[in-house]
């Protein structure tokens, strides 16, 4: 990869000019359940996503359910020789709110062994279920340094209405446990006359966004604005993000809309990968968090004052959800 202070040093152009890095996640997972009268999409739609980074020279961020590893565990093995680094995105993407600590403890300690097992590596990284680590799950830090991970990509720092932490910092900073966070990239944005504080390089609004759109947001980004910094900017994507073909079917708890954003603009994904993260791919981010962990703030939610930030679930996200509770 090309690191971004190398190529403003080195290059032949001043920083300014360099493309931001980015880092690339897949949160690899099924907007279909146990049982669901539909066909299985997501290996071949994930050995797809491995041929676009191949071609691309991006090494990324595998966020794999342990449930779906055990169901392919040939899939798991090639994305780890493929140089990919494979990392937890829960057992069974049951949100945070809707467990314990004990029951997090164990699903996520079965996730964890599991994936060690099929691909022989430590595995440090974790990411809650649709962001789902806010102010009243903050227990899970704790539990995920103790289980032996380094680092969390889990918190939105934006309000949403599914899951988001408007008071935690936008750019990444150490749990008091030294567990270190990379947030979800959020930026504010004035969008039909809203105010919102996007995750502008989510699969969904890198979909709906025109490219232009993303772009300047990601130069922004990149330059601090919002209290981010051009650290650990990552993209995150969704196999389903790429299957053009898959007939449209409504998402029982998605309702009408939700669905069709659920399936709006599949076919532009490819571009926006060669376009926002090709130029410069950032690193796995277990490297990323090895970089900066140690200089990191503390970020202590318990001498935080938070407002009312969790809303548990609605049956019926709005459409700037960044996931669905099924995602
Ligand atoms: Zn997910």
């Amino acid at each position: 990869m090309v690191d971004q202070t190398k190529a403003g040093i080195e290059g032949s152009g001043p920083l300014v000019n360099a493309p931001p890095a980015v880092s690339f996640t897949v949160d690899l997972e099924d907007h279909r359940q146990p049982g669901e009268e539909v066909d299985t999409r997501y290996p071949v739609l994930t050995k797809n996503i491995l041929e676009v980074c191949a071609a691309s020279g991006i090494t990324g961020t595998f966020f794999v359910l342990g449930r779906l590893a055990e169901d392919e565990p040939g899939l798991i093995r090639d994305i780890a020789a493929q140089g990919h680094e494979v990392a937890l995105h829960s057992w069974d993407h049951t949100p945070l709110p809707q467990t314990t600590p004990d029951a997090f403890r164990q699903d996520t300690l079965r996730g964890k062994k599991l994936l060690e097992d099929l691909t022989g590596t430590a595995v440090v990284g974790y990411r809650a279920p649709v962001f789902s680590l806010v102010a009243g799950t903050a227990w899970a830090p704790e539990i995920l340094a103790e289980l032996g991970f380094a680092y969390s990509s889990s918190v939105l720092p934006a309000w949403n209405p599914l899951f988001g932490w408007p008071e935690a910092p936008a750019g990444p900073f150490q749990w008091p446990s030294g567990l270190v966070e990379l947030p979800c990239p959020v930026l504010g944005a004035t969008i039909g006359g809203r105010s919102l504080a996007l995750p502008f390089l989510g699969g969904v609004y890198t979909r709906v966004l025109p490219l232009a759109v993303t772009s300047r947001l990601l130069a922004r980004r990149s330059r601090g604005a919002d209290g981010g910094s051009a650290e650990a900017l990552w993209m995150y994507v969704h196999p389903y993000d790429f299957d053009d073909d898959e007939p449209y079917w409504q998402v029982p708890d998605l309702g009408p809309v939700g669905s069709r954003l659920l399936w709006l603009n599949r076919s532009r994904m490819v571009h926006r990968i060669t376009e926002l993260v090709a130029p410069n791919p950032g690193d796995p981010l277990r490297l990323v968090a090895e970089r900066i962990g140690a200089a990191l703030a503390v970020f202590d939610p318990a001498s935080t004052p938070t407002r009312s930030t969790t809303s548990p679930t609605p049956t019926t996200p709005p459409p700037s959800s960044s996931e669905s509770p099924r995602q």
